[in-house]
C-alpha cells in the first residue's frame, strides 16, 4: 500500500515494548495473593456472570492449595479456550464485574488474571489433561477454526467423535490468532491453546475454503453432521467518496498483519483517521499509536456516552493519546495528486430524540464542515456476516442481518447443520462463542444418539 507520509519506523525493542501485554502473567506470589482474597461464595455470582459458568471458587481455592493443574482441570473442563479467555474477557462487565468485593468498596478479585495462571502451569509443561473418547463411529465436520469451532470439537472428540475443522486460514484459531490486539494475546499463544485441542484427536485442514475448496454436498456425504462456526466477514463500507484511494483500509485488513507479522515489517501512515467507536475502533487506534503513528484521530458521529466500546478499553486509547472527535461524521477522502490519501473532510452532527426510536436520530448541522489531514484511514464501523454462501444449503435460513437462525440445540433449518458463534449471535466474545460451540456439541450428540464406546 503506497501512503503518502509514513511514520518513522521504530527499534525492535521499542515495538516489543509498546506491544506488551497488559496484563501480564502473575508470579505465584502475586497468585497466592490474590487466591486468598477470594471468599469463596457459595452459588457464587461470578460463576453465573461468565457465559462458561466456570466453577471461579473452585478453581481459584485449588490455587490456594497450590494444586494447579486441579484448578486448570476446573477452569478446561468448562472452558477449553480458558488460557486466552483469561487473557483477552472483559472481564470487568463479565466475572469480575459481579465479584462481591463491589459491595464491600474493595478490588474485585483478578479472576481472568487467576485464570490465565493455572492455566499457564498445564500449557508450559504440556500437560494434557483430556483425553478423546471411545470412537462411537459418528464423524462431524466443523467449518471455521476459530472458538466456537474449538469448543465445539473438543466436546465432541471427549464424547467419541471424529473431528474434522476445515478452515481458509493458513493458521488456526480464528480471530483469537488473527484479529484480538496482540498486547492482549499473541498469535503464538493462541497456537499453544489449538495444540492441547489437536492432542485430542481433532484434525485440522487449514487453507481450505468450505463451498469452494470442498463442497457442501461432499461434507454430507462424508460427516453426519456438520457445524458451522464461520464468524463474521469483512468491515462494512463508508459509502463515501474517496473510499477506494490508497490508503484506505478495513479494520481487519489493518489488525491481520499486527497478529502474524513482525511489527517492524508493517507501513503505518503517519497520520491515521479510523471511523468508529466499537472495540474494533479502539484495537486500530491503540496499535496505530503503538506501531508510531504520530496523530491519530478516532471518529464518530454520535456522542461520547453513545460509543459502543467498553469504558476500560476507552481508557486505554485516552492513555495512548488518541484524538477524538465526537459528533462528526465523513463525508469524503480526498486524495495528492498520486492518488493517495491526504485528508478526510467531516460534518458535525448533534443527535435528537425521537420517541417512537430506540436510539437517537443523528442530524447533520450545515456549513460545519472541517477537514483533518491524514495518511491513512481504517473503516471500523462493525463486521458483517460472511454467510451468504450458506445459501447455497438447503433448509438453514437466515436473519435480515444475513445471521444463521438456529433453534435452542443450535440447530439450523436443516438438521443436519448446527451453528454458533459470531455468524449466529451477531457478533460477541469469545467466551460467548466457546459457551455457544460447546452448547452446539451437546445439540448435535443428542441428535445423532450416538453410541458411548469404552475407553
Ligand atoms: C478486532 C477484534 C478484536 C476483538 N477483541 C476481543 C477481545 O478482546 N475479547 C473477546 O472476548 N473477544 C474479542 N473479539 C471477538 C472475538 O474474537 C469473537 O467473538 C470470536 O473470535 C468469535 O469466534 P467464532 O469462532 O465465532 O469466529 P471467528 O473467530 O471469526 O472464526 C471463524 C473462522 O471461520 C473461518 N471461515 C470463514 N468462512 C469459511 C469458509 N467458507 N471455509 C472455511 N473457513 C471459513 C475463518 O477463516 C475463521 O478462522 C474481537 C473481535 C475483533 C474483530
Ligand atoms: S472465562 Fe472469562 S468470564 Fe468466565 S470466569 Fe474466566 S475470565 Fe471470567
Amino acid at each position: 500500500m503506497t501512503l503518502r507520509e509514513t511514520a518513522p519506523k521504530l527499534s525492535p525493542e521499542q515495538y516489543e515494548k509498546n506491544f506488551a501485554e497488559i496484563s501480564p502473567r502473575m508470579t505465584s506470589r502475586q497468585a497466592a495473593v490474590e487466591a486468598a482474597r477470594c471468599l469463596f461464595c457459595f452459588d457464587a455470582p461470578c460463576t453465573f456472570a461468565c457465559p462458561t459458568h466456570i466453577d471461579v471458587p473452585s478453581f481459584i481455592k485449588k490455587i490456594s492449595t497450590d494444586n494447579l493443574r486441579g484448578s486448570a482441570r476446573v477452569i478446561l473442563e468448562a472452558n477449553i479456550l480458558g488460557h486466552s479467555c483469561g487473557r483477552v474477557c472483559p472481564t470487568e462487565v463479565l466475572c469480575e464485574g459481579a465479584c462481591v468485593m463491589h459491595e464491600k468498596a474493595e478490588k474485585p478479585i483478578e479472576i481472568g488474571r487467576l485464570q490465565r495462571y493455572a492455566v499457564d502451569h498445564v500449557l508450559d509443561r504440556s500437560i494434557q489433561l483430556f483425553h478423546a473418547g471411545a470412537p462411537n463411529g459418528k464423524r462431524v465436520a466443523l467449518i471455521g477454526s476459530g472458538p466456537a469451532s474449538l469448543a465445539c470439537a473438543v466436546e465432541l472428540a471427549k464424547l467419541g467423535y471424529r473431528t474434522t475443522i476445515f478452515d481458509r486460514n493458513e493458521l488456526p484459531g480464528g480471530l483469537d490468532t488473527y484479529g484480538i490486539a496482540a498486547y492482549k494475546l499473541r498469535a503464538k499463544d493462541t497456537l499453544r491453546e489449538v495444540e492441547m485441542v489437536r492432542a485430542l484427536g481433532v484434525e485440522f485442514h487449514q487453507k481450505t475454503n468450505v463451498g469452494s475448496d470442498v463442497s457442501f454436498a461432499q461434507l454430507e456425504k462424508d460427516f453426519d453432521a456438520i457445524f458451522i462456526g464461520v464468524g463474521l466477514g469483512e468491515t462494512g463500507a463508508l459509502q463515501i467518496p474517496g473510499e477506494d484511494l490508497r490508503g484506505v483500509v478495513g479494520a481487519m485488513q489493518f489488525i491481520e498483519p499486527t497478529k502474524v507479522r513482525p511489527f517492524a515489517q508493517l507501513t503505518i501512515g503517519r497520520r491515521v483517521a479510523c471511523i468508529g467507536a466499537g472495540n474494533t475502533a479502539i484495537d486500530v487506534v491503540t496499535a496505530a499509536k503503538r506501531l508510531g503513528a504520530e496523530m491519530v484521530h478516532l471518529i464518530y458521529r454520535r456522542g461520547e456516552q453513545d460509543m459502543p466500546a467498553f469504558r476500560y478499553e476507552y481508557d486505554l486509547a485516552k492513555l495512548d493519546g488518541v484524538r477524538f472527535h465526537w459528533h462528526a461524521q465523513p463525508v469524503r477522502i480526498l486524495a495528492d495528486a498520486a492518488g493517495r490519501v491526504a485528508a478526510i473532510e467531516c460534518v458535525r452532527t448533534r443527535t435528537e430524540s425521537v420517541p417512537t426510536n430506540e436510539r437517537n436520530e443523528i442530524a447533520i448541522i450545515p456549513g460545519s464542515e472541517f477537514q483533518l489531514e491524514i495518511d491513512m484511514v481504517v473503516r471500523a464501523i462493525g463486521q458483517e456476516p460472511a454467510t451468504k454462501f450458506i445459501r447455497a444449503v438447503q433448509g438453514i435460513a437466515l436473519k435480515k442481518n444475513d445471521t444463521i437462525v438456529v433453534n435452542a440445540r443450535f440447530q439450523t433449518g436443516n438438521a443436519k447443520y448446527f451453528a454458533a458463534g459470531d455468524c449466529v449471535n451477531g457478533g460477541k466474545e469469545v467466551v460467548d462463542a466457546v459457551a455457544e460451540g460447546m452448547a452446539a456439541a451437546r445439540g448435535i450428540d443428542a441428535w445423532l444418539e450416538a453410541p458411548r464406546g469404552k475407553n
